[in-house]
Parts: structure tokens; C-alpha cells; sequence
């Protein structure tokens, strides 16, 4: 049964799916943010080899905080800034209160700041009398329209040029053209004498430097500087964790930032603020600096091992241009106020764990925020520790439950087989489990064996024995051992064609569902459990191999997650290999080439991404003859691991729309056949296309061993 906040996050997928105009300038956006990125990659030295020099400045200034921030508030003092340590919003909004009650301010005029949309400001300003102006064109925008940002760099992404033109025109009372040049010059218009006028610039800052107590604030538009230099009185609100060490430090951050936010480098302005001097001469009094340095939970969360990493965060935004359930729904949908993948944790630890529940669900682990992160914050990790800690203090949902025991329902539906399978073919029974534990029913789910793989395994020819060089133990996981064993005896049976003496230890599946639902414990019990019967194989030089690509993610970068400082998880992680990646190295060139004249489409699962991203197979097949194109839409296929089977909006529903664009991808392409080493991607394919969808040991068994 779905709860309230299931429901009403059902209602926003649906709507959202339902307004195309949206979506389709969100996607259009994300993927000129991936483009322009991996462009600006290719021509930096190192390409993205720069996120391990910005993950290692960000842990080292957050260990050292408390004597940065000391340093950089006794710096900003020297220069005449006047500093204020605000322990929550509702305090920084007083400091600012005060200082526009001194003044006797009438207008503030505000730059890039999310800072302030965290604490709200605007409101408690404009009740107290001033006049508030966004002057970022998509903060405008999304202040006109009463809205909440719906991207992190580009918050009004959604809206049409129509839109903002209706928008202009009610606020400045006259007709307002939607041709986007005519538009500029009308929205330069009417901020030009706010500009001009202003009684207090605010801003955020994108770094604070210790060393210098200088600020750097980096815009597009040119307003920031505008808004900064131009009244008589600046104040900047910064999060306390934008605080690095040295100007060093600093300049590497203002490469990282607009690479990975727009693929620009740097920002159109980059504006180095060390304190305000006097305008002159004669000047009537001194020009006032505030920076106030905002806590709002920081603190809170640097002592939460399990969310500090999200502090390390730049707001580059790049983890919503890769999102794949936020393409879809935007963050109106999937976000509090911080949107997107980064918005999880972080409203979680500021805003509270009620408001991030709301919308953590629509994480389906893919893990590829993690990839494209310039911190290389953990995100997929930090999100299962929400959904852990959410569900722990509302319930689990019983679809999430049922996934989650995904490998004890296949272990029955395979020892009842093939009674299970002849069960599963009946639409009422079909519909009894959509009504009962929300598996989708128009899936088509694959049939179980009842001999598994486990079974087979005595039986399996060909082992090279114990005097074999290389000793492999095999890691199953559910899809090779109930569904379809023949795949994992093609494995078995290569492996040992080519000098390996295979064994199956004891082990259990993955257990990644564990962490895509939320449920910690039993993930770690899984890992342990894993951990603990292939430890000393690893350490007595066995490898560990395993076919499907999520069992890989799990027990090369989960395990030692799950585990810290578990020096067996490590030892496991180290020798863990993904089947293609293992079988490349030892396997002889094939002499034939039995798959010449063959056009095979290539999906990369998303966990392969982050490890071989799908190179190991494409080459095997390539060896064999094949011609491989790597089709991509450059998200996910949408399934998600088990979430595309779960019914519904929060499911198979978003699951086809996140699908769409790599299903057409697929239509237009000339290959002739799909290939994927995910056992779950491969049903959202072949539902998705016309295309026959293979494993690529299919293959081998389609053509015979290659030899
Ligand atoms: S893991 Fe995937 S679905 Fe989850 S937040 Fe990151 S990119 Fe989005
Ligand atoms: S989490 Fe990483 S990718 Fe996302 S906005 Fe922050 S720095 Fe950028």
C-alpha cells in the first residue's frame, strides 16, 4: 500500500511526465551540460584527472574547518569586512534585518546566491519593506513566477521563452516580445536602474580563501560584479564549508566549478574580492563589506560521517545533467530547494529527513552522479543512507520490501519451477502480483530453471584442477544461477578452456537491492557474509570473477563502503574482476572470426560505467569479427535495477520515460541486434525496441566456443 508521501510524489511524476514542453528543454539542457563538459575534458590537460586533486583539497579543508574558518575571519577583519557567524538562517536574516535598518536601505539587489534561497531571505525582507531583486536572469525568472529553482546553475530551465516573456510583460506592465534578443534588451532594461540604485548588493561566493580572507564570486552575466561594486554597502552570505586554504586552492576550484557546470573555463567573470575600498577622495563615507558565514547544520552534518561528504560539494550542478530520474521530472519534483542527486543528502541534513523522504525514492542507484562529480562526492551511497534512515523512522514501502527480496523469490520461483513458470504466464496471477506487491505485470520477466547453476556445477567439464596458474572463484549472483544457468556454464567452461581452475565458494547474491531500497543492515550483513567465504580465497591469489555487471559494482566499490576498514573487503575488492575484463586477459586471440558481418548495438549497464564502462566486451566481440557501436543516450535505459519492474508512476511508468530517449537512440541506429551484460537492462531493451536483445555469451553459444 502506497502512503501519503508515496502518493503525492506518484501525483508530481505523473504530472511531470505528462508536460513534454518541460521535460524536453530539461533533457535538452542536460545533455549540452554533458556535451560541453566532455568537450572542455578533452582539451585540459589530465581530462578529468583533476576531481582526485579537488576531492583531496575539500576533505583536507573540511578536517581542518575550525582553524580555516578562524583564519579567514580574522584575514577579512584586517581588510575592513565586517563578519558575522550565523548558526542558522533565522539568524542571518536578522544580521541582514539590522544592516538594512542602519542604512536605512529601501532596495537589495541579489546575485547567484543559494545560500540565501537555503534560508529563505527574501521573504522576512520583503515583509520588513525592502525591495528584493534577483538579478541572475534564471533567478529572476523563477522569482517572478513564485517558483523554487529547478536546476542548481540553470534554475529556470523549464520555462520557454513564451513563458518569460509573459512574465516580463505582467511585471513591467507593457507588451514584452519572447524573441530572446528583444527580451534581453527589456529584461536589461529593467534591471539597469536596480542596478544603479541599489541600496544593499547581496551575493553568494563560490570560494572563500583563509590565506587572503578574500572572497571569489563567478557569474555569467556580469551582474554579480555589478551588484558587489556598485552600492555603497555589499553583503555576501557563504556556507562555511566554501572556505579553502590558499589562493592556490582557490584557482583550481574556479577551473573545476564552470568545467563541470557548463564545460567553460573559466566563468565568463570571475570577480576576486578582498574587502571594498573607499570609493575616493571626498567619498561621503566608507563603502561597507558584511560577509556573514552561514552554519544552518553544517557543523552537524561535518560530524555525520555518513553525510559529511556533502559538504565537499562546489554546486557545479553536473550531477543534475546526468540524473536520470531528474531529467524526467525536474527539480520542482526531485529536489527540496537544493535540486537533483546532491539535494538528498543535503536536505536531509539541513532541512531535516521528513523533507528529503519526499523525494529520495527517485534515486534508482545508478551510481552515475558519482562519476561525474568534480568532488567525486559519493552520492549514491549517501542517498541509500537517507533511504535507510527514512525508511527506518516511516516504514518500507511493500513494493521496495518485495524488491528487495528479489533473490529469495527467484530462489522459489526456481525450486518450484516449472510449475513458478507456468504460474507466472497467467495474467490474473500476473495481476495478483501487481495488486499484492506492486511488480509491474506488462513486465516480461525471464523464466526459472529449476536445475540452477549451483546444481550444475559438479557436473561442469573441463577443469584445469589445482596445478592450474590461475585459480578463479566464481560469483554468481541471482540471474546465472536461477534463471538462465547456461550462461553461467558458457562462463564457467571458457574459463576453464583457458587454464583457470573455476570454483563456486559459498556466497550469496550481491545484495545490491539492499542498498538501492535502503535497508543498510542487511546489506552489510550480505557484504560480510560474501566478504567472509571469499577473503581467504582472495588472499591465496584466487580471482574473483563475476558476470553481471551490478554483482561487480557491489563487490568492488560497496563492499568496502559497507565495510570500513574492513582489510578483507579490500582484499576482495582488489581481485574482483567483471567476466569480459578477466576473460581479455587470459584468453588466446581467437583464430576465426565467427562474427564478421555481425552490427551489434552495445548498451553499457550504469555500474559499468565507473569500472570498464563495457571496453572488456566490446573488444571481445570485436576480436570475434563484430562490428560494436556503443549506443548511448547518455543516462541510464531507465530500469534502474529491480525499480522498472515495481509498478506505477515510481516505476515502470518514470522507468519508459527515463528509457525513451536511449530507446530511439536505438531505433535510429543500424545495427541489428542489441548487446548487454545486464540481465535487467536487457528486458527494458527488448521491451523497449524492436531489436533482439543477447547476452554476449548468447553469442558463444549461438556460434559454438570461439577457437
Ligand atoms: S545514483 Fe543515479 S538516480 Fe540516484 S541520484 Fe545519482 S544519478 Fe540520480
Ligand atoms: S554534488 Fe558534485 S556534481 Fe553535484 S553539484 Fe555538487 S560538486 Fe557538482
Amino acid at each position: 500500500m502506497a502512503d501519503a508521501r508515496t502518493t503525492r510524489l506518484n501525483e508530481k511524476i505523473t504530472e511531470a511526465i505528462q508536460h513534454p514542453k518541460a521535460r524536453n528543454s530539461l533533457y535538452a539542457c542536460m545533455e549540452r551540460g554533458r556535451a560541453s563538459r566532455a568537450e572542455a575534458l578533452q582539451e585540459m590537460p589530465g581530462g578529468a584527472s583533476f576531481r582526485t586533486e579537488i576531492k583531496a583539497i575539500k576533505a583536507a579543508c573540511l578536517e581542518n574547518q575550525d582553524e580555516l574558518l578562524e583564519r579567514f575571519v580574522a584575514n577579512m577583519k584586517k581588510r575592513g569586512t565586517k563578519v558575522f557567524l550565523a548558526e542558522d538562517g533565522a539568524a542571518a536574516i536578522d544580521y541582514m534585518l539590522n544592516v538594512a535598518r542602519d542604512r536605512g536601505a529601501k532596495t537589495v539587489s541579489k546575485s547567484k546566491s543559494l545560500t540565501t534561497e537555503e534560508i529563505e531571505s527574501n521573504g522576512p525582507l520583503q515583509e520588513a519593506g525592502l525591495r528584493v531583486v534577483e538579478t541572475d536572469l534564471g533567478e529572476l525568472i523563477i522569482q517572478l513566477a513564485g517558483e523554487k529553482p529547478y536546476h542548481l546553475v540553470f534554475p529556470s530551465v523549464h520555462k520557454t521563452a513564451q513563458d518569460v516573456a509573459e512574465l516580463f510583460e505582467k511585471e513591467m506592465g507593457r507588451p514584452i516580445s519572447s524573441d530572446i534578443d528583444e527580451l534581453m534588451v527589456a529584461v536589461r532594461g529593467y534591471l539597469r536602474p536596480i542596478f544603479l540604485n541599489t541600496d544593499i548588493g547581496m551575493t553568494g561566493a563560490n570560494i572563500g580563501i583563509a590565506e587572503t580572507g578574500g572572497i571569489v564570486i563567478e557569474t555569467n552575466e556580469g551582474n554579480g560584479r555589478l551588484v558587489s561594486s556598485i552600492g555603497d554597502c555589499h553583503i555576501c552570505v557563504m556556507g562555511s564549508e566554501k572556505i579553502v586554504d590558499t589562493l592556490e586552492e582557490a584557482l583550481l576550484m574556479v577551473m573545476a566549478h564552470p568545467v563541470s557546470a557548463t564545460g567553460q573555463c573559466p566563468t565568463t567573470y570571475v570577480t576576486w574580492m578582498n574587502g571594498r575600498s573607499p570609493l575616493g577622495e571626498g567619498a561621503p563615507e566608507p563603502r561597507e563589506s558584511h560577509v556573514i558565514i552561514l552554519d544552518n547544520g553544517r557543523t552537524q552534518m561535518r560530524e555525520d560521517p555518513a553525510l559529511s561528504e556533502a559538504l565537499a560539494c562546489i554546486r557545479c550542478g553536473a550531477c543534475m545533467n546526468i540524473c536520470p530520474t531528474y531529467g524526467v521530472v525536474g527539480g520542482h519534483t526531485f529536489g527540496h530547494i537544493y535540486p537533483g542527486p546532491i539535494g538528498i543528502p543535503w536536505t536531509a541534513a539541513v532541512h531535516g529527513l521528513d523533507l528529503a523522504a519526499d523525494f529520495a525514492p527517485l534515486c534508482i542507484s545508478c551510481g552515475l552522479c558519482k562519476e561525474i562529480c568534480p568532488a567525486d562526492i559519493d552520492m549514491p551511497y549517501m542517498i541509500a543512507e537517507v533511504k535507510d534512515r527514512a525508511n527506518a523512522r516511516y516504514g518500507t514501502q511493500t513494493v521496495d520490501r518485495a524488491m528487495m527480496a528479489a533473490d529469495r523469490i527467484a530462489a522459489l520461483g526456481s525450486a518450484t519451477a516449472p510449475l513458478s513458470n507456468w504460474f507466472l504466464e497467467r495474467k490474473t496471477f500476473r495481476l495478483l502480483l501487481e495488486r499484492t506487491i506492486g511488480l509491474d505485470r506488462r513486465r516480461s520477466l525471464p523464466r526459472f530453471e529449476r536445475r540452477t547453476l549451483k546444481r550444475r556445477f559438479a557436473k561442469l567439464r573441463g577443469d584445469a584442477g589445482d596445478g592450474a596458474d590461475r585459480k578463479v572463484a566464481f560469483f554468481v549472483d541471482v540471474y546465472a544461477d536461477y534463471n538462465r544457468p547456461d550462461l553461467g556454464e558458457t562462463a564457467i567452461e571458457l574459463l576453464r578452456a583457458s587454464g583457470c581452475s573455476v570454483g563456486l565458494p559459498k556466497q550469496k547474491p550481491s545484495g545490491y537491492p539492499y542498498i538501492a531500497y535502503g535497508d543498510l543492515t542487511r546489506a552489510r550483513e550480505v557484504a560480510r557474509y560474501n566478504v567472509g567465504h571469499l577473503a581467504p580465497l582472495a588472499r591465496a591469489g584466487h580471482d574473483v570473477v563475476a558476470l553481471e555487471p551490478t554483482a561487480v559494482y557491489a563487490l568492488k566499490l560497496m563492499y568496502p563502503k559497507l565495510l570500513p576498514g574492513d582489510e578483507d573487503a579490500l582484499a576482495v575488492a582488489e581481485r574482483t574482476f567483471g567476466f569480459f575484463d578477466y576473460l581479455l586477459k587470459i584468453e588466446d586471440t581467437p583464430t576465426v572470426l565467427p562474427l564478421e558481418n555481425r552490427r551489434l548495438g552495445f548498451h553499457c549497464a550504469c555500474h559499468q560505467k565507473g569500472l570498464d564502462a563495457g571496453m572488456p566486451v566490446m573488444t571481445w566481440l570485436r576480436r570475434l569479427g563484430a562490428q560494436v557501436e556503443l549506443i548511448e543516450s547518455g543516462t541510464c535505459c531507465g530500469m534502474g535495477g529491480t525499480f522498472g519492474l515495481k509498478t506505477g508512476p515510481l516505476g515502470y511508468e518514470l522507468s519508459q520515460a527515463v528509457g525513451e530517449p536511449l530507446f530511439d537512440a536505438f531505433e535510429r541506429s543500424s545495427v541489428e541486434a542489441i548487446v548487454t551484460e545486464s540481465s535487467v537492462c536487457a528486458i527494458q531493451l527488448a521491451e523497449g525496441t524492436k531489436f533482439r536483445v543477447l547476452h554476449p555469451l548468447e553469442i558463444v553459444s549461438e556460434i559454438g566456443r570461439p577457437g
